[in-house]
C-alpha cells in the first residue's frame, strides 16, 4: 500500500454537528481528498444518492462482505450496518488523500492498521442543547430517531481521548479553518499540496 505522504482524515462527531458539511468544504477545496463512501444498510434519505453519498446494500449483502473480511472498519449504529471497505481505501490511497466520516467504534478499529496514516479530529457542539437544536433544525429524522441521536451524544463524548483533536463547531467557517491547519500541518512536506486548493 502507498502511504508514504498520503493522509486519512477522520472526522466523528455525534449527528448533527455538521461533519458532513466540513468533509464536502474540504474536498472541494483540496481536490487531492477523496470521501471515503461506506457502506450502509441504512435505507437512503431523500436527498441521498447511492454511490455518492453511501453505498446503500442489503442486510443479506453487508453480513457477506464481513464474513469476506473485506472491511477495514464496520460498526452497527441506531440498527444499521457502517462499514468502509479495504479495496476502496487501498485503491484511493495511491493517489488522494481520503477523509472519513466515521464513528468512534470505526476510528478504534482503524488505528490498529500502525500502517495508516491516520489523523483523528472529534467535532462537537458547544453543549447538548445546541446539538438538539441543529437535529431539530436538520429536519431529516422521525421523532424517535431524533431522540436516539440526541442520546448518543453521552455515549459518544466517551470516546473524545482516542482522537488527535476536539474540536467545537460553533461557527462553521472558524471550524473550517482549524480543520485546514491540521490538514496543512500533516501535509507541509508535500510540497504541491496547497497549490492543488482550488
Ligand atoms: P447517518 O445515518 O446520519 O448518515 O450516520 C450515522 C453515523 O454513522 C454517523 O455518526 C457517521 O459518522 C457514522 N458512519 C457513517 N459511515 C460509517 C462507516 O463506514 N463506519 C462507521 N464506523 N461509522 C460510519
Amino acid at each position: 500500500m502507498a502511504i508514504d505522504n498520503n493522509i486519512m482524515v477522520i472526522l466523528s462527531s455525534p449527528s448533527g454537528v455538521g461533519k458532513t458539511t466540513l468533509t464536502k468544504k474540504i474536498q472541494q477545496k483540496y481536490q487531492s481528498f477523496k470521501i471515503s463512501v461506506s457502506y450502509t444498510t441504512r435505507p437512503p434519505r431523500s436527498n441521498e444518492v447511492d454511490g455518492v453519498d453511501y453505498n446503500f446494500v442489503k442486510k443479506q449483502e453487508f453480513e457477506k462482505l464481513i464474513k469476506k473480511n473485506a472491511f477495514y472498519e464496520y460498526a452497527k449504529i441506531f440498527e444499521n450496518y457502517y462499514g468502509t471497505l479495504k479495496k476502496n481505501v487501498d485503491e484511493s490511497l495511491k493517489k488522494n488523500d481520503i477523509i472519513f466520516d466515521i464513528d468512534w467504534q470505526g476510528t478504534k478499529q482503524l488505528s490498529k492498521f500502525k500502517n495508516l496514516n491516520l489523523i483523528k479530529i472529534f467535532l462537537i457542539t458547544e453543549n447538548k442543547e445546541e446539538l438538539k437544536k441543529r437535529l431539530i433544525n436538520r429536519n431529516q429524522n422521525t421523532a424517535d430517531e431524533l431522540e436516539k441521536r440526541y442520546n448518543s451524544f453521552d455515549e459518544d463524548i466517551k470516546y473524545w481521548s482516542d482522537y488527535d483533536y476536539i474540536l467545537i463547531n460553533k461557527n462553521l467557517d472558524v471550524c473550517f479553518k482549524q480543520i485546514e491547519n491540521i490538514i496543512l500541518m500533516n501535509k507541509k512536506n508535500d510540497i504541491n499540496f496547497s497549490q492543488k486548493a482550488q
